[in-house]
């Protein structure tokens, strides 16, 4: 069987032939590079207005890169003509298999965005014999092809989360779908104030942000500003893995402090390596770690006292009826409140703040669990950790979109990865 044979049966385009086959031996690599030439009496295409018309001149011939086989890069070799389009003059073609400038085929470019799914993006350039910059341009394609044939029908419950990036603390805002049964990265976009808020309703729409039904986020002001705005319709949470993330930074404080404190008065460093134990939940702890935990825990210290005002609070998650729930928080925050732990006291007070909103939690009947939106943020956070090379906002925002989006592909006639 011969490679056009192949090739014919697997992606054949309408006007163009596989014209012959050859092997080449470049910068002692072997390659295939395939011809290909117009059918006979088919006139070319204008590439700007999407009209045939007659034949002006051809360009030089030019290498598309393909799918490779067996190793081997694959090349399709074609000269592009130009048409002499009665409405937009003299331009050059468009061919079936590449978009505008690109050298790579657009198979080829799904073929990379599909491994870049599985592997790092340098990782393909590496097996794929081909650049990090290839790599990044077939997801960018698969990404702009996606995002522009996303359905958002039925999204009614959503998740508003910020991130940090980059080296100085830059921050971006992340939406994810949380529905039950599909859960998904649907918008990003950059810093984390109200005006990124409002980007995302924009874009979101109307209609659609008044059919939301559930909301998540952080006690962050501005986002809590611009979703009582923007959707009113919908029962807002605030999300036990945020609020659990905050008691943490409040008991990191605590016990930061008090180690320098005890330090600096000649005091034998128990705390020293805590740190851990006092921010992990018990049961994800091995023995050895509860052992060392029992220790800490025989002193008197402020962050001794922070940490059991947190394992008592885990208690309020419990509750069935949010009435109950609302007494346990009130009373959990007066205690707090007379603690003369400052950071705790932090934590009450925001709290107290938000109670109507942390209740809420209980009236959506605990559907959305911290599981939810504390798993597509870790997912998140170890894509923009892994050394993929994002020095721009840009290919960050691809990779998110590309790893968590869940984007739609068009149906191919045959899958080569
Ligand atoms: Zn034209």
């Amino acid at each position: 069987m011969q490679i056009k044979t192949l090739l014919n049966r697997l992606e054949k385009h309408k006007g163009f032939v596989y014209q012959s086959v050859q092997l080449i031996e470049e910068n002692a690599r072997l390659l295939l590079e395939v011809s290909v030439r117009p059918r006979k009496g088919s006139c070319p295409v204008c590439s700007v207005c999407g009209h045939e018309g007659p034949g002006y001149d051809a360009l030089p011939p030019r290498r598309f890169e393909f799918v490779p086989l067996w190793g081997m890069v694959v090349f399709l070799v074609y000269a592009m003509r130009r048409v002499d389009c009665h409405t937009c003059g003299v331009k050059v073609e468009a061919v079936p298999w590449a978009n505008g400038k690109h050298r790579q085929t657009k198979t080829y470019a799904w073929f990379l965005a599909a491994w870049a799914k599985r592997l790092s993006w340098s990782e393909v350039a590496d097996a794929f014999h081909t650049s990090w910059h290839h790599v990044f341009t077939g997801v960018q394609m698969a990404v702009d092809w996606g995002r522009s044939h996303v359905n958002l029908d039925g999204v009614t419950a959503i998740g508003v989360d910020e991130m940090a990036w980059g080296r100085w603390h830059r921050y971006l805002t992340v939406v994810y779908q949380i529905n039950e049964g599909q859960k998904r990265l649907i918008w990003i976009g950059r810093e984390r104030t109200a005006r990124t808020l409002l980007g995302f309703f924009r874009w979101f729409g109307k209609e659609r942000s008044f059919r939301l039904e559930f909301i998540c986020s952080d006690m962050w002001k501005p986002y809590l500003r611009v979703i009582a705005k923007k959707a009113c319709g919908a029962l807002h949470i605030l999300d036990r893995f945020h609020i659990m993330a905050h008691m943490n930074k409040a008991i990191d404080k605590v016990r930061a402090e008090e180690a320098r404190e005890l330090k600096a008065k000649g005091y034998a460093p128990v705390l020293k390596g805590s740190r851990w134990l006092l921010l992990k939940r018990v049961e994800n702890m091995t023995f050895r770690q509860i052992e060392k935990l029992a220790v800490v825990l025989r002193y008197n210290l402020r962050t001794v006292r922070a940490y059991l005002m947190k394992a008592e609070f885990q208690f309020f998650w419990e509750y069935k009826s949010h009435y109950f729930a609302g007494r346990f928080l009130d009373q959990w925050c007066e205690r707090t409140m007379r603690s003369r732990i400052e950071p705790m006291k932090g934590v009450a007070r925001m709290l107290r703040r938000h109670r109507q909103l942390i209740l809420n939690w209980f009236r959506a009947k605990k559907a959305f669990s911290s599981g939810v939106v504390e798993g597509l943020n870790g997912k998140a956070k170890l894509i923009t950790k892994r050394a993929y090379g994002f020095r721009t906002y840009k290919s960050l925002e691809i990779a998110l979109y590309h790893a968590l989006g869940q984007l739609p592909e068009p149906i191919f006639t045959h899958r080569f990865f």
